[in-house]
């Protein structure tokens, strides 16, 4: 929350999969239906947001395949600004004031990282979205949304997932009798071993005691409910 406007203040993660809508490259339609969602629940929420590249590259991927897996990582980085523009676009045509800072400098397009000077654009009411990553080779933007959202003081971490709508007690795809949990700590969650983000990005909201909010963002209204605080996936949690 933040102190000074007494108003809720999120941290959203969108992958690069809600960009690319399953092929590579941003889908317009897709990305234009979010922005509208975004943009009615930041009227009266604080919103941050770290977006993906997968639609793009993934290093690890490209490292695979014989690149060197900085290069590969710098290479996914810049598709996630690709992404944060294209949101940016997209979220000035639904009204929305807007900022986009890049981890990698890039001031023709992006204003640096500026983490007290995003804590003013969201007091301001602006949408902040946070492009390329950390700036940092051998991270994820699920490890920055955490990051961004402890440092930024989120209350906190909306995980928007596509193709499921939330933590299932197994995997729903093998297991039959999978259920899906309203609740769950990290303690559970790493005892049975549920995949929810990746490693380091789990840690990180562990030990500081940030809780995310893990919900499917198909569906209409999902992204603006989950903003606005109703609980429609699992909320992880210490
Ligand atoms: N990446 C990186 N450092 C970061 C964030 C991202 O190196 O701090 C690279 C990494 O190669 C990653 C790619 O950018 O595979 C795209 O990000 P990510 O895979 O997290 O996107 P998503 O799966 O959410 O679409």
């Amino acid at each position: 929350t933040d102190e000074k406007t007494g108003r809720r203040r999120v941290l959203l993660k969108l992958s690069g999969e809600a960009f690319g809508a399953g092929s590579l490259g941003v889908n317009p339609e897709v990305i234009s239906t979010i922005a509208k969602e975004i943009a009615l629940a930041a009227k009266e929420v604080e919103v941050a947001v770290v977006v993906g590249g997968g639609n793009f590259f993934r290093g690890a991927e490209l490292s695979q395949s014989g690149m060197d897996r900085g290069r590969a990582d710098y290479m996914g980085m810049l598709g996630t600004v690709m992404n944060a523009l294209a949101l940016q676009d997209f979220l000035e045509q639904a009204g929305a004031a807007t900022r986009v800072q890049s981890a990698i400098a890039m001031t023709q397009v992006a204003e640096p990282y500026i983490p007290r000077r995003a804590e003013r654009h969201l007091e301001k009411g602006r949408i902040v979205i946070f492009g390329a990553g950390a700036g940092l080779p051998y991270f994820s933007t699920d490890t920055v949304a955490a990051q961004r959202a402890l440092e930024i003081g989120a209350t906190e971490v909306l995980v928007a997932k596509n193709g499921v709508d939330g933590v299932y007690s197994a995997d729903p795809k093998k297991d039959p009798t999978a259920e899906k949990l309203h609740h769950v700590t990290y303690q559970d969650a790493l005892l049975k071993g549920l995949k929810v983000v990746d490693a380091t990005a789990f840690s990180l909201c562990m030990d500081n005691g940030m809780p995310m909010h893990v919900f499917g963002m198909e569906g209409e209204g999902n992204v603006r409910a989950a903003i606005q605080g109703e609980r429609i996936g699992t909320v992880v949690s210490n």
